[in-house]
């Protein structure tokens, strides 16, 4: 729509392993402050994709910018994160022995190293980002407890909040509610949908249900590592192809 930039180029793209093409002259778009759901049948490439986006697999060719004039092929994967691309496992991974607050603390600044960065007194600038990141992933109440006695969403939304203490402007997210009770996978939704359009969200996910609830614009589905198609989630779930490839066949 217009207005609206993309912020990730990738054209092209193949990647290959032993040579099985993982990615297949892939292309994608994301837009500015968009919120992207991926999918598409195990085997398709989606992790593969999320590895080259980061930089932690450099594609046999195609090209991938960043923001239009970030050749994001040319840098690392420090310098990656550094510019602005972050990215989420599935598994959390906070650190179970300091308190939610101590692990916000921490995620300003991991380059200082842990002990240097908690000894560190914080500015006040730096304390309201905390306090307005423990509002937005809803642990405020929780803030002095130990991360390690959180339940199992509360650690997703943690992890969620450490990297939104980096600024990041582009936020890959793996399989977010895998694990979660109904509850929580409805929080997880909201919250996805109250971060996009400051940055753009990549949200890589199998839970079809999951992905209706947040799919508002377009949905990738990815199959042999190129891009099947794309569009609303109805336009997607009434393509005779992506119905065959999840019925394989
Ligand atoms: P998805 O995340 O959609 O399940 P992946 O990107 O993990 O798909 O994998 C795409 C294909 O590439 C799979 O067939 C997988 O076996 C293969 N593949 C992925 N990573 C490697 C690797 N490091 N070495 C060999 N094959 C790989």
């Amino acid at each position: 729509s217009p207005g609206q930039k993309p912020i990730l180029y990738l054209e092209g793209v193949s990647v290959s392993f032993d040579g099985f093409k993982a990615l297949n002259n892939l292309s994608l778009y994301i837009d500015t402050g968009e919120l992207r759901c991926l999918i598409g049948p195990n085997g398709a490439g989606k992790t593969t994709l999320m590895d080259v986006i980061t930089g932690k697999t450099k594609p046999d060719s195609g090209s991938v910018y960043f923001g239009q004039t970030l050749d994001l092929l040319k840098m690392d994967e420090p310098a990656i994160a550094e510019a602005g691309i972050c990215r989420k496992f599935q598994k959390p991974s906070v650190f179970e022995m300091l308190s939610v607050f101590e692990n916000l603390e921490l995620a300003l600044a991991t380059h200082k190293g842990v002990w240097a960065t908690l000894f560190a007194k914080l500015n006040n600038h730096q304390r309201e980002r905390i306090e307005q990141v423990l509002e937005t992933i809803g642990l405020t109440e929780h803030r002095s407890q130990l991360a390690g006695i959180l339940s199992h969403g509360q650690k997703q939304w943690l992890e969620i909040g450490m990297l939104l203490m980096q600024e990041p402007k582009v936020m890959l997210v793996d399989e977010p509610v895998a694990g979660m009770t109904q509850q929580e996978v409805e929080r997880t939704a909201q919250l996805l949908l109250s971060l996009q359009g400051e940055r753009s969200i990549i949200v890589v996910e199998h839970d079809m249900e999951f992905v209706r609830s947040i799919a508002q614009h377009r949905v990738t589905v990815l199959h042999e590592g190129s891009v099947l198609t794309e569009g609303t989630m109805e336009e997607v779930q009434n393509d005779p192809r992506v119905k065959q490839v999840y019925l394989g066949d």
